[in-house]
């Protein structure tokens, strides 16, 4: 993979948390809706402290279709001309994308979504490009945001609120000393596990489809030559009876030969009982060069929070709704 990957960016420092820091805004999570959210209140003048356990970038291509309302978001928040440097793929390529039956290349296919001819009645453009690409982006706008402060390498372990205001507290691994933000607010951007929701006490709905599902991050010259009839197109859905509606979906991180993949797989499947490869070339209905950068698993699980705020404690983005849980 490419240097930018976040597991490769340079982390980010640490700061110590002193007991009773304060801001308008406590935001829980520093992911693509956490950092969103803090510049969105940085520019109106609300105090934001955003705390994140992690210090590096996680290195997964997820979330990489942004559509043009995205694009709307990233122009308000001044960082649209970088976003569309840090793109892989140009927007009138990226989010568009084909149905196949049986597999890629059966020559049964259909051409569902071109995002890119949506394009004029947006103020921006889409763009294609992997998360932690995104979110390095969102990482630097905030660094330039007095009102924003930030505390990677610290978890949030529990909340407490009153009529005036909450309490975060929080710990530096699992062992660390605990220490109290206080805030008017507390906002749980903590991902699909969120902590505060939890805490706040706000129940899921939960639909467990119980499928172990593996993401496959791969690189291969020879794809690019395979799929070169469908030019123009990031990713690709295949259908196949067995699979009884659930789809294999490939997609490209780039235009330089990087690749990733989803599927179901069996439920006792591990990284040493399976051929992960002839699962690829199966959906691809050809041979190919495949290097791993990354198998991993998770568990397609469909949850959605019965309410998005209790009193001063609100959930945003994955910590609201989801359709997965990363495990590996
Ligand atoms: C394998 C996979 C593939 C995906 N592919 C796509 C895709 O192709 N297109 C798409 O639109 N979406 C995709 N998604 C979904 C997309 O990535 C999520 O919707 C998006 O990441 C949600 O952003 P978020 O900020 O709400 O949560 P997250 O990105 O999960 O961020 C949460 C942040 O909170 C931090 N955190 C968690 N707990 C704590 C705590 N207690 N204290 C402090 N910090 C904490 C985490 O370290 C993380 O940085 C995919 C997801 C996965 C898992």
């Amino acid at each position: 993979m490419q240097d930018m990957r976040g597991g490769g960016m340079v982390p980010e420092t640490k700061m110590q948390i002193r007991s009773g820091d304060t801001a308008d805004v406590i935001i829980v999570g520093g992911g693509p809706v956490g950092m969103g959210l803090a510049i969105e209140l940085g520019q109106r003048g609300k105090t934001c402290i955003v705390v994140e356990r992690g210090c590096r970038l996680h290195n997964i291509p997820k979330g990489q279709n942004l559509t043009q309302r995205s694009g709307e978001h990233f122009k308000c928040w001044g960082v649209s001309e970088a976003i569309r440097d840090a793109s892989t793929i140009p927007h009138d390529y990226g989010s568009a994308g084909v149905t196949a039956y049986g597999t890629l290349l059966s020559g049964y296919d259909y051409d569902w979504y071109r995002r890119a001819q949506v394009g004029k009645f947006y103020a921006a453009a889409n763009e294609r490009l992997p998360q932690y690409a995104t979110e390095a982006v969102l990482r630097a706008r905030v660094a330039k945001l007095d009102t924003v402060q930030t505390r990677f390498g610290w978890s949030a372990t529990g909340i407490d609120q009153d009529a005036d205001g909450v309490e975060v507290v929080c710990a530096q691994g699992p062992d660390g000393e605990h220490r109290t933000l206080r805030g008017r607010f507390a906002v749980g951007c903590d991902g699909a596990r969120s902590r505060l929701r939890l805490s706040a006490g706000i129940e899921q709905d939960i639909d467990p489809h119980d499928r172990r599902m593996v993401l496959l991050v791969f690189r291969s010259t020879e794809l690019q030559y395979l799929l070169k009839r469908f030019e123009g197109k990031s990713y690709f859905n295949v259908l196949k009876p067995e699979l009884e509606g659930y789809w294999q979906f490939l997609g490209r991180v780039d235009l330089g030969g990087n690749w990733f993949f989803h599927c179901p797989v069996p439920a006792d499947t591990t990284l040493g009982n399976f051929d992960f490869a002839a699962l690829l070339q199966g959906a691809v209905g050809a041979q190919f060069d495949i290097e791993f950068d990354h198998i991993g698993f998770w568990d397609l699980t469909i949850a959605v929070a019965k309410s998005y705020q209790r009193d001063r404690v609100f959930i945003a983005g994955d910590a609201r709704r989801f359709w997965h849980q990363y495990r590996i």
